[in-house]
């Protein structure tokens, strides 16, 4: 049994996008080396969720805390967040062209380990542990003096998303939807990345639709978010459940999405 603290604990988070309340009093926390998986219908803000965390400008915090590692994540803008040890895996990663893959992975590796008190990594030194990485996610090495995602296909965003996560080593990765898109080789590439992650102890809050990936992954709670809060939780029974009978199981559920 994991007894360490959590190191992500979310309470009552409430946040708004323009006019509309999303996240309505979320609460979860997931400790060093667990893995939380998310479910939730279309729209029930599980990416609100990541992104807020993550501090993206457009997602307004209304109410609520989180701590990472003991330390208030809200006080902190984006790239502090970063810093401090979060990650997040975008469901549509963004492509920056004009800017080369490897110089954007090792500019940000070298910003968090400057942060852990760690000497940079020169260009000959990341190239070396990008190329391994890039080899167990299956991604091309060609991949990495490309612009980031660049023409790349959904797969390879995808791919490049695990590479970063591969490289950073968080205390705590929040993964949207890593998964689609990704073909079997992908999805086996994600379990065996996290599997090794979390053993060296970082947390993991995994959105995801897919059952067979989210059994490979032993959670240890599965969340269901609806109604703008973490609406039920356990373990891979709900996950199951949900993939059986899907969300408009719950009472609550099927009176909102009327
Ligand atoms: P999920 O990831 O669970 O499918 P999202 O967090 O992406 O859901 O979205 C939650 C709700 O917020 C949806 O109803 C979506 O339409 C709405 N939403 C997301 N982004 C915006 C935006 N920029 N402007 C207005 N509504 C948005
Ligand atoms: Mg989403």
């Amino acid at each position: 049994m994991n007894t360490s603290p959590p190191v992500l604990q979310v309470d009552e988070l409430r946040v708004a996008i323009g006019q509309r309340e999303i996240l309505r009093g979320a609460t979860l926390s997931v400790r060093p080396g667990s893995v939380a998986v998310v479910m939730g219908a279309n729209g029930s803000g599980k990416s609100t969720l990541g992104l807020a965390l993550a501090g993206h400008p457009r997602y307004r915090i209304e109410g609520g805390s989180a701590q990472l590692a003991g330390a208030d994540l809200l006080a902190m803008n984006a790239e502090q967040r970063a810093r401090a040890g979060l990650f997040l895996s975008f469901q549509a990663p963004p492509d920056i062209p004009g800017v080369k893959n490897n110089l954007f992975i090792r500019t940000a590796l070298n910003a968090v380990r400057e942060a852990r008190g760690e000497a940079p990594l020169d260009a000959f030194d990341f190239l070396g542990q990008a190329r391994a990485a890039a080899k167990q996610i299956g991604l091309p090495d060609t991949m990495l003096g490309r612009p980031v995602n660049d023409g790349f296909s959904g797969g390879e965003r995808k791919r490049n998303e695990l590479l970063q996560l591969a490289l950073l080593a968080p205390k705590v990765a929040i993964l949207d939807e890593i998964d689609s898109g990704m073909d079997v080789d992908g999805v086996r590439a994600i379990v065996g990345l996290i599997s090794a992650l979390r053993r060296k102890g970082t947390a993991f809050v995994v959105v995801s639709h897919y059952l067979q990936m989210i059994e490979s992954l032993e959670p240890d709670a599965v969340l269901r978010l609806g109604e703008g809060r973490i609406a039920e939780t356990g373990g891979l029974e709900l996950a199951r459940e949900i993939a059986r009978t899907g969300f408009a199981r719950a009472p609550q559920a099927a009176g909102a999405a009327a």
